[in-house]
Order: structure tokens, then C-alpha cells, then sequence
């Protein structure tokens, strides 16, 4: 069985760097997780909600929506301030990681680029450390090992990517962006369901309009750049996140 593992930081990352990706292989029958760091209760826009706690709800179950629109297997919101992942403890986070990637086992992982994507926001800079960092490390003896004294056993994750774009925003703080190395064609049935799993995300309403045009400049594929594979190769232009798999 295939599995896909996606880490994100806020509700809604999941649908606007990775949504086309994650319908696509759940479509070929491959198990897609998704694991949201935070619940993003530090939003600009509130929904309505009168405290952090009311919108974490909210945007909990918008998520879920969006990952049910997706029809990913496991989506799962942990609970780190949203705004605040650059000042959590380095190896607290790094090892929970860990410790997923060791339970679901998963041949691919994707997340963020460590610019942030294409906002530059640092909760996206932050989840590509940590989540990178896991990739790695869940394959070691010699990482986490109370981990392994309790049953579980080190995985080594076959693939590693990057989310990544051709365009930048130029309004924003400047981002180096990861080269692209391999380009998931959604169609537009696949762009139609990426909109629609954005728009679950309710409370966000007012970045609508942001949204449908970074999805128009995107086209009808998401990019994703190579940052570590299981065994060492020239990098090649894929267009399936699971070619050399075993
Ligand atoms: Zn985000």
C-alpha cells in the first residue's frame, strides 16, 4: 500500500499548496494523510469567533471539510500556536514529528519550502525544518529511541518534496523559491475541487479573492521540488510523486 504524508502549518494549506496533489493520488487509490501543526487561531480573519479558542473550532472543522472534499484519508490538526512555531522547542516538535512518520509509515512526504511559500510566512519556514527534520530522522536507530523501546520501529521515508511555484508575490517579503522538479497535472476537474476544498475554509472568506488568483497564476498543476531521496540520483523531471517506489 502507498501512502502519502503531507505536513502543513495552518488549515487551508492543505488546499491551497497541496489540494490538487492530494485528490490526484487518493483518485489512484493511495493512501493521503495530512497533519496541520496548528489550528490557526492567530488569523487575521475571525469568522465571527469572539476568542482563539472559538476559531480554532471553527477552522478545525473547516479542515476537516476541506480534507473530506479531498477525500483524504487521515487529516488531523495538532495543537501549536498558530504565529508562533518559530518559538516552540526545536526538538519537542521534532520529535512528535518523528513519531508520525514512524506510525503511518509513509513512502512520500511533501510540505512547505523552508522560503515559506509564497506568503513568506514563518509558520511555513518552520514546518519545513521540522517536518524535514523527521523525514530523516525516523530512519535512525540512534533518533528518538524511547520511541523504538516502545514498540515502534524506525521508517524510512523514500522520498522527500517541497511544494514550489514559478512566480512569487511581489508585495510580499522576498522568497527564494526551490527549483521545480516534478509537476502533478490536475485538470480541471482537479483545480474545480481545489477551489471548492479552499472555500470549506469559511472563516477565511476574505482571502477568496487571493486565493482564486494565486490558482489561476498556478495553472492547472502543483509543483513540487526533489529535496531527498532514498537512493542517490541526478535529479529528473518527474510528473508522479511515486516514480522509483518500491
Ligand atoms: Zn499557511
Amino acid at each position: 500500500m502507498h501512502r502519502l504524508l503531507c505536513f502543513t502549518a495552518h488549515p487551508d494549506d492543505e488546499a491551497g499548496s497541496f489540494g490538487g496533489t492530494l485528490l490526484h493520488y487518493s483518485e489512484q487509490g493511495i493512501e493521503t494523510h495530512v497533519i496541520c501543526l496548528t489550528p490557526g487561531q492567530a488569523a487575521t480573519h475571525r469568522g465571527g469567533a469572539k476568542s482563539d479558542a472559538e476559531l480554532s473550532g471553527m477552522r478545525r472543522q473547516e479542515f476537516t471539510a476541506a480534507c473530506k472534499l479531498l477525500r483524504v484519508t487521515s487529516g488531523i490538526v495538532l495543537n501549536y500556536p498558530d504565529g508562533r512555531l518559530d518559538r516552540q522547542v526545536l526538538m519537542t516538535v521534532v520529535e512528535d514529528l518523528t513519531r508520525r512518520v514512524r506510525e503511518l509509515r509513509p513512502q512520500v512526504v511533501m510540505t512547505m519550502g523552508a522560503e515559506g511559500a509564497i506568503t513568506a510566512h514563518p509558520d511555513h519556514t518552520m514546518v519545513s525544518i521540522f517536518a524535514t527534520m523527521a523525514f530523516h530522522w525516523a530512519s535512525r536507530t540512534n533518533r528518538f529511541q524511547e520511541q523504538l523501546q516502545s514498540g515502534l520501529q524506525p521508517h524510512r521515508a523514500q522520498k522527500l518534496y517541497y511544494g514550489t511555484t514559478l512566480f512569487t508575490m511581489p508585495d510580499r517579503q522576498p522568497v527564494a523559491l526551490s527549483p521545480s522538479s516534478a509537476k502533478i497535472e490536475l485538470g480541471q476537474r482537479g483545480v474545480d475541487a481545489k477551489v471548492a476544498a479552499f472555500k470549506c475554509h469559511t472563516s477565511q472568506s476574505p482571502l477568496f479573492p487571493f486565493f482564486e488568483e494565486t490558482v489561476r497564476r498556478r495553472g492547472a498543476q502543483e509543483l513540487f521540488h526533489l529535496a531527498a531521496s532514498l537512493t542517490p540520483t541526478k535529479a529528473q523531471f518527474e510528473t508522479d510523486l511515486f516514480t522509483g517506489v518500491e
